[in-house]
C-alpha cells in the first residue's frame, strides 16, 4: 500500500503538469439517509421488481454552479472551465447512456475565502433549492471533491476538473445516491491487501463475492459491477483492471478489480475507458430523482446543438485602436445560441489569464477594465445557449492598442450609439447622440482605407437626446467608419459593419 502511494505521485508528477491532485480523493461520507435510498432501492428495483426506469427518456437537472472566489472576487474557477466541465460532465452521462442530462440553472461568484479554502460553513448563504448545488474551489485539501448529504450540495476542487477528469461526475452519483463500488473498505480505514483472501466482513458490512451469490447485501448492492476492495487511488492495466493487485475473495476465487467504473478509485483514464456507470447504476440514480428529486424536473428545456462557427468582426486582423481604456468587442450571431462567452487577454505574455471572461447576452460588448496602452491584445467568443456548453470556441483574433491617447474627442457628447449593427442591406443607419450642449456637426463615412464614401455637414445637435439616421446605399458589405466632427475638429468615430 505505501508502494503503491509513492508509485501513484511518481506517475501524477509526470502526467498531472504541475497541479497535484489529491491521493484520497473523494471525502463523501455515506450516511444513513443515502444506505435508506440504497436498501430502499435494492428492494424496488432488485427484490420486488417495482421500480423500472423509462429509458429513453431524457431527464433535463438544474444545476447551480457556485464558483468561490476570496473576498476580493478573485481566484474563482474561470467561466470557460465552468462552461467545459458541464461539457464533460454529460458526455461522461451520455457516455453511460443515462438519459440524464445537466443544465446551468444559474452560473454565479460565491466571495468567501473560508469557503474557497474548504470551508462548507457558509454554503447555506448562498444554497439555490430549485437546482442541484456545485461549489467550485481552489483549494480543498487532500481532496478532490465531496457530497456532503446532510446539506445536499457538492464541494469540488477545482484541480481534479476539467477535460478527462471524472471528479464531477463521481461526485454527481453520490449526489444522485450512488456508493463506491468498494463500498465497506473506506470505513474502518481497511486497506485491502493485495494477493490475500478477504475477510467476509469489512467493517459492518460484507466482502462481496465474485459468484454473485451476495451482491444484494454486500459491497455497493448492484449486481452488475463486480467485486472491488481498492478504497485507494489505483492504475489499471490497459484493459482496465487491477493485475497489478489480483484480489481473493472469501470464498478463496482470484479475481482482477474492474476499474472501468466512474465510482471507483482507479485513476481518470481508467473509471472513463468504458461506460463510467453500469446500467444498475444509473437505475438507481434515476430511482433517487424520482423518489427524492422529482420537484427539480421543473421543464425540459429546448435548445439545439450549436454547430456553426462564429465569425469576429472587431477589432481584427491586428487592427490599432486609440488608445481609451475601453475597446468594443462585437461578433456575428450564431444560430442557436443565444449568449457568448467573451474572453480577452494580452497576446505576447504566455500564461496570462484573460483579464475579460464573461458571458454575454447579445453579440456586442464594451469591455470598460483597463487595457494597456502600446499592446497587442487577444480575444475570442464561445457561442453558448442554456443547456448546450460544447460550442469550440472561435480562432484568436487580434487588435492593436496605440500609445496615442485620444485627446480630441468631443467631449460634450456623452453617449454615441449606432444601431442596428451589423447593418443589413437597405436598412437605414440610426445615430443616437446625446450631448450637453448644441453644436455643429458633419458626419462622414469613411472605409478601412479611410476614403469618404458617404457626407452629410451642418448637422444641427440640439442639448440633450438626438436621434439621426443615414441611408448607407451605395456601401457594399464590409467594415466602415462613422466620424462625427465639430467646427473646432474635434471627431467621434465609431465602426459599422454592412451584411
Ligand atoms: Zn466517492
Amino acid at each position: 500500500m505505501k508502494n503503491f502511494i509513492l508509485i501513484f505521485f511518481l506517475f501524477s508528477t509526470v502526467f498531472l503538469s504541475g497541479q497535484e491532485k489529491p491521493d484520497r480523493w473523494c471525502g463523501t461520507d455515506f450516511n444513513q439517509k443515502m444506505q435508506k435510498q440504497l436498501d430502499d432501492f435494492v428492494r424496488d428495483y432488485y427484490k420486488n421488481n417495482n421500480y423500472e426506469r423509462a429509458a429513453g427518456v431524457m431527464k433535463y437537472i438544474p444545476v447551480t454552479l457556485h464558483l468561490v472566489a476570496r473576498d476580493d472576487g478573485e481566484g474563482h474557477l474561470t467561466q470557460e472551465k465552468a462552461v467545459l466541465n458541464m461539457c464533460v460532465l454529460n458526455e461522461q452521462f451520455a457516455q453511460a447512456n443515462a438519459d440524464l442530462y445537466f443544465y446551468i440553472y444559474q452560473m454565479q461568484i460565491v466571495p468567501n475565502t473560508a469557503m474557497s479554502l474548504g470551508d462548507a460553513g457558509d454554503v447555506g448563504l448562498y444554497m439555490n433549492n430549485q437546482s442541484l448545488n456545485i461549489f467550485i474551489v481552489n483549494e480543498l485539501p487532500g481532496l478532490c471533491g465531496y457530497y456532503q448529504p446532510g446539506g445536499d450540495f457538492i464541494y469540488l476542487n477545482d484541480a481534479c476538473m476539467g477535460e478527462d477528469n471524472s471528479t464531477f461526475a463521481h461526485e454527481m452519483g453520490h449526489m444522485l445516491s450512488l456508493p463506491h463500488t468498494f463500498f465497506g473498505w473506506e470505513y474502518e480505514y481497511e486497506d485491502y491487501e493485495c494477493n490475500t483472501q478477504a475477510p467476509v466482513n469489512v467493517g459492518w458490512n460484507e466482502t462481496e463475492l465474485v459468484d454473485g451469490s451476495n451482491c444484494l447485501d454486500a459491497g455497493d448492492r448492484f449486481c452488475d459491477t463486480p467485486p472491488d476492495f481498492l478504497a485507494y487511488r489505483w492504475n489499471c492495466d490497459n484493459d482496465g483492471f487491477s493485475s497489478n493487485c489480483p484480489h481473493i475473495d472469501a470464498n478463496g476465487t482470484p479475481f482482477l478489480a474492474d476499474g472501468r467504473f466512474i465510482m471507483s478509485y482507479s485513476d481518470d483514464n481508467c473509471a472513463l475507458m468504458n461506460t463510467g456507470f453500469s446500467p444498475d447504476q444509473v437505475a438507481a440514480m434515476h430511482y433517487n430523482i424520482d423518489t427524492e428529486r422529482s420537484n427539480l424536473i421543473l421543464f425540459n428545456p429546448t435548445w439545439t446543438e450549436i454547430s456553426d462557427s462564429i465569425q469576429l468582426l472587431s477589432p481584427i486582423n491586428d487592427e490599432q485602436l486609440e488608445y481609451r481604456n475601453w475597446v468594443r468587442f462585437e461578433w456575428a450571431p450564431v444560430a442557436g445560441a443565444n449568449r457568448y462567452l467573451l474572453q480577452a487577454k494580452p497576446g505576447d505574455l504566455n500564461n496570462v489569464s484573460h483579464h475579460l471572461d464573461t458571458i454575454v447576452e447579445g453579440t456586442v460588448f464594451e469591455d470598460k477594465q483597463i487595457l494597456l496602452r502600446d499592446r497587442i491584445y487577444k480575444w475570442r467568443v464561445q457561442p453558448l445557449n442554456e443547456g448546450f456548453f460544447c460550442a469550440p470556441f472561435s480562432e484568436y483574433e487580434t487588435f492593436f492598442t496605440s500609445d496615442v491617447i485620444a485627446t480630441n474627442e468631443i467631449s460634450h457628447i456623452t453617449s454615441f450609439n449606432i444601431f442596428p449593427n451589423p447593418i443589413l442591406k437597405g436598412e437605414n443607419i440610426s445615430i443616437s447622440l446625446n450631448s450637453e450642449q448644441e453644436d455643429n456637426v458633419q458626419i462622414q463615412i469613411v472605409d478601412v482605407s479611410g476614403r469618404i464614401l458617404i457626407e452629410k455637414n451642418n448637422i444641427r445637435i440640439k442639448h440633450g437626446e438626438n436621434n439621426l439616421s443615414m441611408d448607407p446605399d451605395p456601401l457594399s458589405s464590409g467594415l466602415y467608419f462613422i466620424k462625427i466632427q465639430n467646427n473646432n475638429n474635434r471627431i467621434l468615430t465609431d465602426k459599422i459593419f454592412i451584411q
